[in-house]
């Protein structure tokens, strides 16, 4: 029997679905209260977004012991040269780091991940690095890496019986979970704050089929209209508070290590929004850690937009109750558009136990970067800039080695916001307070005659 919305039904031969040493891990995987204090575990099966004891965030553990690292390694090399839905998969190829499906028929993938290394030169002068590398995840299938999470999240909302599925987002989370909704047979129903919409984000979601929203509210507001609506209606909820978008999230981390043969870099640098992203790969990074799949930890830097920046300014005096949201974060970087980062305790856990460096940058620098990332023939979405604008200031102050290795994650696809592009290009972008942003980088389209002399005077000016 062929079913469109799920490919390994088709696949020739049964998937094995676990190498030796994660059936155990399986067995003791649960969800577990970050809080120390309280560290309360509950079932996989259960419905829920936060501690019901202590209201702090949850992830999925294991107890490692058991683990057979070392085959492990060599089974997702293996997986690379397997067409088999699940190990053509850039998530679900690690799947022995988060073994809690019981049957590869859950699974829904588009074949997400596998999203390339790739190293460049001028990045990296003017970061003033020798080298940088970017791990650009807007190859996936919807063009961000909310792919990674999505496809997890969605196969543990389908693993659980759940008809519907929900988010609130204007942004690539709804454009995600649309198209993985739909694949999976599920109703994806968004959320959206009226108006402020990024047109080609709301675009996809539109595509991929979602029931879409769109609500006289705020962010804040509309997500908890949200949760009481999941809590009755039975709507699976997807925001990026999910502890299963993590677990999938976290491969990104691994499909890194993986690429540079298990030499963990000095460091890896993302974005910062609501910092699920951050909470991700310090995850993954300490699990790998401590599995002995790499032998250092990479340190992790976070970057937020001068105009969204409560973790930046969290972390240059952290205290346990000392977090302050940002009332009205504005930037041009809507996708790290966030004054109340639900992750931020993860990500504080996360550095703290790697190491590493948390950053601001101006919509000037974060422009000009993005503009540098464009001509290097690899191109962003501007959230994904901000990493390379914070790491050269991290470079100016010392924080980060000019001979240093540094990963820096591309989140999202140059395509999303394009209407940025053209008027940065043109001379025409604005800050949201309407200061006018310079175009270093600018590169203007001409208007030539119709004529070959004319066109040939024009081409010997240029080079
Ligand atoms: C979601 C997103 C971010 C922010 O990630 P968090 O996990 O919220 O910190 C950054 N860039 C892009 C392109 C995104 O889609
Ligand atoms: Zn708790």
């Amino acid at each position: 029997m062929r079913s469109s919305t799920l490919e390994t039904a088709s696949a020739p031969s049964p998937v094995t679905l676990y190498a030796h040493g994660a059936e155990t891990l399986k067995a003791s995987a649960a969800l577990v209260c970050i809080e120390v204090a309280c560290g309360e575990r509950y079932a996989l099966s259960e419905v829920l977004y936060q501690c019901p004891r202590c209201g702090s965030l949850l992830e999925v553990a294991y107890d490692w012991r058991g683990a057979d690292s070392t085959l492990w390694k060599q089974t997702w090399r293996a997986r690379r040269m397997d067409n088999q839905a699940l190990n053509q998969s850039g998530v679900w190829r690690y799947r022995e780091m988060f073994p809690f499906v019981d049957d590869a028929a859950q699974v829904v993938t588009l074949r997400e991940g596998n999203t390339p290394l790739l190293q460049s030169p001028g990045a990296a002068q003017y970061a003033g690095l020798h080298s940088i590398a970017f791990k650009h995840q807007g190859f996936n299938p919807t063009h961000s890496f909310k792919d990674n999470g999505m496809t997890v999240g969605v196969t543990q909302a389908r693993r659980i019986g759940r008809k519907r599925v929900a988010c609130v987002s204007t942004g690539n989370t709804s454009a995600s979970m649309a198209a993985y909704a739909s694949a999976a047979g599920l109703t994806p129903v968004i959320f959206l704050p009226h108006g402020n919409i990024s047109f080609g984000k709301l675009s996809q979601a539109l595509e991929y089929g979602a029931l879409t929203l769109q609500v006289d509210a705020n962010f804040d507001q509309i997500l908890a209209l949200v949760r009481q609506v999941s809590e009755r209606s039975g709507v699976y909820l997807l925001n990026s508070i999910n502890p299963f978008r993590i677990e999938g999230q976290k491969t990104m981390g691994l499909e890194l290590l993986d690429q540079l043969d298990w030499q963990a870099p000095d460091w890896l640098v993302v974005p910062g929004g609501n910092l699920g992203n951050t909470a991700a790969f310090g995850k993954g990074f300490l699990e790998a850690y401590r599995l002995g799949l790499i032998s250092k930890l990479p340190k992790l830097g976070v970057v937020q937009a001068e105009g969204a920046a409560p973790f930046y300014r969290f972390m240059l005096d952290p205290k346990p109750k000392g977090f302050v949201p940002e009332t009205n974060p504005e930037t041009l970087a809507t996708a790290i558009r966030i004054g109340d980062p639900v992750s931020w305790p993860k990500a504080w856990n996360a550095i703290r136990e790697a190491g590493g460096a948390v950053e601001s940058a101006s919509e000037q620098e974060i422009a000009d970067a993005k503009a540098v990332i464009g001509r290097a023939g690899i191109g962003c979405e501007p959230a994904s800039a901000a990493t390379l604008a914070g790491i050269r200031k991290l470079v100016a102050k010392g924080v980060i080695g000019a001979d240093e290795q540094v990963v820096a994650v591309l989140t999202g696809s140059v395509l999303k916001d394009p209407d940025y592009i053209f008027k940065y290009h043109t001379g025409q972008l604005k800050t949201p307070g309407g200061e006018p942003i310079v175009s270093t980088f600018g590169n203007q389209p001409m208007v030539v005659p119709n004529d070959a002399d004319a066109i040939l005077r024009v081409l010997d000016g240029v080079a």
